[in-house]
């Protein structure tokens, strides 16, 4: 998978991203990623990307000729290495013609679509499932904001996505654009040194992980729980299941609306050990989101 981010500071995200598990990723050769300099697009003798704001206000905005040109040039170049572009398609992007995007959408007329991601805190706030579907893209752009923003007309013409990563206001898009490479990259095939590790994981089943223990089985007095040493897989699961609603109970509530109790989960009342408070919870939890086609 190729990340390709635009930004005014590409050494930022380049030397944030090329340790450890991303870093080895790319190494590998499972994702690519590259940092274009939006700045070596400007048309400005003296290389300014920026201006003041048409009616006024505070900072500068980025100017949309500079966006846009770098945009173009890694899209043609997605474009032409792209198996499935035809000849006419290729020839019509190179030819400049900007009527070949069709607005807001990112595509040419004949319709390649390059995903395009701005990064903003006016978009929709990022999740685990937008990051499972913008792994399934071979090439992503994302674009990388400065100073006010960027002149809206530009962001028209090329974005498809819109996300912000939290309603806060950063300084730039480049910390949001390394969290979605991040995020997006340990979906890749092969990126995870164990692969199924991703699948139990917060947010995969809408709710949030179970508590976890390593070595040593004592640590400053408290011991790992008796059901892990088990080596009974059936009993670990049950008890991870409890613990990871209870855990959402108490720290996510906004997320058990995507809790779905089965028929088989009642017994987990019986089965798994809780305190009286928690099986008060987890009592409440059932009658409240027991599957009514299940029961
Ligand atoms: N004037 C903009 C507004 O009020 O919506 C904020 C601009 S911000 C200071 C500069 C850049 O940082 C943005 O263009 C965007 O790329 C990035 N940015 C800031 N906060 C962000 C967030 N929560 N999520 C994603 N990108 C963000």
């Amino acid at each position: 998978m190729n990340f390709h981010i635009l930004t005014l500071f590409p050494e930022m995200v380049l030397n944030g991203l090329d340790t450890s598990i991303i870093g080895r990723a790319e190494e590998k050769g499972l994702i690519h990623v590259e940092a274009r300099n939006i700045r070596d697009y400007t048309n400005d003798r003296h290389k300014k990307v920026d201006d003041y704001p048409y009616g006024g206000g505070a900072g500068m905005l980025m100017q949309a000729q500079p966006v846009y040109d770098c945009w173009k040039a890694v899209r043609d170049e997605i474009v032409s290495r792209g198996s499935g572009n035809t000849a006419a398609e290729a020839d019509e992007i190179k030819s400049g013609d900007s009527t070949s995007e069709s607005a807001g959408s990112g595509n040419s007329s004949s319709g390649r679509r390059i995903r395009t991601v701005y990064l903003t805190p006016q978009g929709r706030t990022f999740t685990q499932k937008d990051a499972h579907d913008f792994a399934r893209e071979e090439d992503l752009i994302l674009l990388c904001g400065h100073y006010e923003g960027i002149d809206d007309r530009v962001l028209d013409r090329i974005c498809t996505d819109y996300i912000s990563i939290g309603d806060y206001v950063l300084t730039g898009g480049e910390l949001p654009a390394m969290i979605l490479v991040d995020a997006v990259s340990r979906l890749v095939p092969g990126v995870l040194h164990n692969d199924t590790s991703a699948e139990t994981e917060s947010f995969e089943s809408g709710i949030l992980e179970y508590p976890q223990y390593s070595r040593p089985e004592v640590w400053e007095g408290e011991k790992v729980p008796e059901v892990l040493l088990s080596g009974d897989h059936k009993k670990v699961d049950e008890w991870r299941r409890v613990r990871a609603i209870l855990r959402t109970y108490e720290r996510r509530p906004d997320l058990l609306k995507n809790l779905h109790f089965k028929k088989a989960d009642r017994k987990l009342l019986k089965r798994v050990e809780m305190t009286a408070e928690e099986k008060k919870i987890f009592e409440k939890l059932l009658q409240d989101h027991m599957d009514s086609d299940r029961i």
